[in-house]
C-alpha cells in the first residue's frame, strides 16, 4: 500500500476538462465502498463516488429518532472494521471512537443466564456455572478461534490467487502465495474448518453444556433463516475475534452512532481527493469491447471511467444497471438465480431511564465498562425457532439482539 496522497490526485492529463475519465467511479457510498474509494485516491487515482441518497450513510447510518434522540438506525455495533484500515484511513482523527461491548448476556431460562465476556477469565465464571468442564476447555477454545481470526485477517489483504490459471503469471501468483503461506498450513486447516462445518459441530468438538453452546452459536442464526445446525455457518463464531488484535477490541458501538463509521471513511477519502456526489442514484452503467466504460444517473449525467466498482446488489447491477445482452451467458445464469429475502427487522427504543435488570449480579453502575452491553434472547431457542419460522413465515420468539447503547453517557443524544 503506497502513502496515502493528501489533497487532491492528478487529472487525467489526455482528457477535455468537461469531460474528465475517472481513473474509477464507484458507485454507492456505504462504508465500504468508501474504503475502496479512499485506498484508490490514496494510492493516487483519481475517483468519483455517487450515492443514491443525499446523506453519505448505507446501513451504518444514524438518525434522529425521537426529538433528541439520535439512533444507529440499521447495523448497531461495529464488529470487523480491519484494525489495519482504522490506522491507515486515521479514523480516530476523522471522529471514530469506539467503546467496548463485550459483555453479553443470554439467558436461558426465566430465572437464569450465562454471560460471554471480553475478559477470558469472566466467559470462564459465567460458563462454569453450567459446567465444569465447559469453563476448563473455554481459554484453549479461545485461544484456537484467536489464532484462526488472525489468518483470516492477513487473508483479507491477499488478492485471491486463481489455481486453475495455467499460464506464467498466473502460476507464480499461485506459487507465491502458496509458498507466503505454507508456514500456515495448520491454521489454515482450522479455517476451513471454520468454513465448511455447522457452528453446531464445530463446537460439539469442544464443549458439553447446550446451554453454553447456544450461547457461543448465536452470531450463527443472526439475519438468516439458518440457525446453527447447517454446514458453512460455523465461521460466524468467529466473527467476535476478527475486531479483536492488533490494539483493537472486540465487538464495539459507536459514539455518535454506527454512521460515524461512513462519516469518518468519508472525510478520510476526501482528504484522499475522492470526489463524492450525493442525490446521484445511478441508473445505468454503459459497457464497450466487454468492459464497464461510464455511468448514468438518473439525472443524466454521465461519467466516464476506466474501471466501474458497484456495491449495489448484484442482480440490481447486472439486470438492470447493465445491458443483459453484454453480459456472458454464465454470469446472467448466476445473477438471475441470486436469490435473498429479509429475516430481520429493527426497532430503536429511547427511554428515560436505564432498563431495569432484576438480577443484581447484572447491575454494576460505578464499573459500567463491565455493564452488560447485549442481551442475547431465545438464542438457546435457535433451532426450533428458525423451524418454525420456516414452516409458518414467522416466529413467537425470534432470537433477538438486544443491545443496550448507555445513553447516560450521552452515545446518541442529539
Ligand atoms: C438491520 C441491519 C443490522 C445490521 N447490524 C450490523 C451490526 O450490528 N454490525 C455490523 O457489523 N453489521 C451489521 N449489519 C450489516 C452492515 O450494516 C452492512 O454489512 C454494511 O453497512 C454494508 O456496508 P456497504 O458499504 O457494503 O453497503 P451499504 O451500507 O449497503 O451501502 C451501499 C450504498 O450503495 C448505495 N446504492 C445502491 N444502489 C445504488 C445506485 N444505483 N446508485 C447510487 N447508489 C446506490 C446505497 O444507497 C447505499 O448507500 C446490519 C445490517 C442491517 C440491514
Amino acid at each position: 500500500m503506497p502513502p496515502f496522497a493528501r489533497g487532491a490526485p492528478p487529472t487525467a492529463p489526455s482528457q477535455p476538462a468537461a469531460a474528465p475519465v475517472y481513473d474509477s467511479v464507484i458507485i454507492g457510498a456505504g462504508h465500504n465502498d468508501l474504503t475502496c474509494a479512499a485506498y484508490l485516491a490514496g494510492a493516487g487515482l483519481r475517483v468519483r463516488v455517487l450515492k443514491r441518497r443525499p446523506v453519505v450513510e448505507g446501513a451504518a447510518v444514524t438518525e434522529e429518532t425521537a426529538p433528541g434522540y439520535r439512533a444507529s438506525i440499521f447495523s448497531y455495533l461495529m464488529r470487523i472494521l480491519h484494525p489495519r484500515i482504522q490506522r491507515d484511513l486515521d479514523l480516530a482523527r476523522h471522529g471514530l471512537r469506539v467503546l467496548p461491548c463485550s459483555e453479553l448476556v443470554s439467558p436461558v431460562s426465566r430465572e437464569d443466564y450465562i454471560q460471554l465476556s471480553g475478559e477470558v477469565a469472566r466467559t470462564r465464571a459465567g460458563f462454569a456455572r453450567f459446567s465444569r468442564r465447559d469453563a476448563e476447555t473455554y481459554p484453549a477454545f479461545d485461544t484456537h478461534l484467536a489464532q484462526a481470526a488472525q489468518v483470516v485477517r492477513k487473508l483479507l489483504w491477499e488478492t485471491p490467487v486463481d489455481p486453475t490459471r495455467s499460464d506464467c503469471r498466473g502460476i507464480s501468483e499461485t506459487l507465491r502465495f502458496a509458498w507466503k503461506y505454507c508456514r500456515i498450513g495448520r491454521s489454515l486447516c482450522r479455517v476451513l474448518d471454520l468454513l465448511t462445518m455447522s457452528a453446531y459441530d464445530y463446537l460439539r468438538e469442544w464443549f458439553e453444556d447446550e446451554r453454553v453452546m447456544a450461547a457461543l452459536a448465536y452470531c450463527a442464526s443472526i439475519g438468516t433463516l439458518a440457525g446453527p445446525r447447517p454446514p458453512g455457518r460455523a465461521c460466524v463464531i468467529m466473527h467476535y475475534m476478527m475486531g479483536k488484535g492488533e490494539g483493537a477490541a472486540g465487538w464495539g458501538v459507536l459514539r455518535g452512532g454506527t454512521g460515524v463509521i461512513t462519516q469518518a471513511i468519508a472525510a478520510a477519502a476526501c482528504e484522499c481527493g475522492v470526489d463524492i456526489v450525493t442525490g446521484a442514484q445511478v441508473a445505468e452503467v454503459r459497457g464497450r469491447d466487454g468492459r464497464a466504460v461510464s455511468v448514468v444517473t438518473a439525472g443524466g449525467d454521465e461519467y466516464r471511467a476506466r474501471a466501474v466498482a458497484s456495491n449495489a446488489r448484484a442482480p440490481h447491477v447486472y439486470l438492470q444497471l447493465l445491458d443483459p445482452a453484454v453480459l456472458p451467458p454464465e454470469v446472467l445464469r448466476e445473477a438471475r438465480g441470486y436469490r435473498t429475502s429479509s429475516t430481520a427487522f429493527k426497532t430503536n427504543i429511547a427511554c428515560e431511564r436505564p432498563a431495569p435488570l432484576a438480577d443484581a449480579r447484572l447491575r454494576a453502575p460505578r464499573r459500567r465498562p463491565r455493564q452488560p452491553g447485549l442481551f442475547h434472547l431465545h438464542a438457546h431457542r435457535a433451532r426450533r425457532g428458525v423451524s418454525r419460522a420456516r414452516l409458518r413465515g414467522r416466529e413467537a420468539r425470534p432470537l433477538v439482539a438486544a443491545p443496550l447503547h448507555h445513553l447516560g453517557d450521552a452515545h446518541h443524544r442529539g
